[in-house]
């Protein structure tokens, strides 16, 4: 699946590996979902160098992405309901310019629906284990103005940058954010979860629109 927003890209996929993480051995608890995030060396400007191709451990930044993404996508999943498998979710950005990471949510939830459905094709799910759509949207605060989905220069302008994810009935699943540099009031925070939660209601209609539901 090829998420697009403006100008970002990302690649999702996701795979169905017969195999649980080992603290999982035994315990019938059912499966697990986990995801990896990575920007392509092309993909914004200045290059970045690969990840692992240097040597480093993968950066702060994919690490705190990564995990935001399985985080996500773990609570639109009943895991108990899955088999003894492990969902692996893919998300490589091919072209950054802000919101690299709701994009990736947005894309991989949509790739997460279809390997439900050809786990379920395979008969390998006793019940549907998707509770709903998840979808996500960046927010920020630009010259005292809520903003959605800022792109590269608003979000480096941006006294606030909020990243929200959002259930299918508008509930929130994550609130990520900060001031980076002027503090905000709690007016400012409603306004912009209030254009927050109106953005990935509209996502969500276009995650339906993709999966034909
Ligand atoms: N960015 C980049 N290289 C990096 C990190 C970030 O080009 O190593 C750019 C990219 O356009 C990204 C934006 O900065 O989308 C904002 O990054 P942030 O960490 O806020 O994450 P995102 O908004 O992509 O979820």
């Amino acid at each position: 699946m090829l998420a697009e927003c403006g100008k970002t890209k990302v690649l999702c996929t996701v795979s169905v590996q017969d195999q649980v993480p080992p603290w999982m051995y035994k315990r019938n608890a059912g499966g697990w979902l986990t995801a990896e995030y990575a920007m392509l060396p092309g993909a914004g400007q200045p290059r970045k160098p690969r990840d692992g191709r240097t040597g480093r451990p993968l950066d702060g930044r994919s690490q705190e992405i990564q995990r935001l993404i399985g985080r996500a996508l773990r609570c639109a999943v009943d895991l108990g309901a899955l088999p003894e498998v492990t969902l692996w979710v893919d998300c490589d950005v091919l072209q950054a310019d802000g919101g690299t990471r709701t994009t990736a949510i947005n894309g991989a939830l949509v790739a997460l629906y279809d390997a439900l459905l050809w786990m379920e094709e395979q008969k390998q799910l006793p019940k549907w284990p998707l509770r709903g759509l998840v979808s996500a949207v960046s927010v920020g605060l630009v010259g005292g103005e809520a903003m959605i989905d800022l792109d590269y220069d608003e979000d480096s302008s941006a006294d606030v940058d909020l990243n929200i994810v959002c259930a299918a009935d508008g509930r929130m699943i994550e609130v990520q954010g900060a001031a980076e540099r002027q503090p905000f009031s709690i007016e400012q925070l409603q306004s912009m979860l209030q254009l927050a939660q109106d953005g990935c209601s509209r996502v969500r209609e276009l995650q339906q629109k993709t999966l034909g539901l």
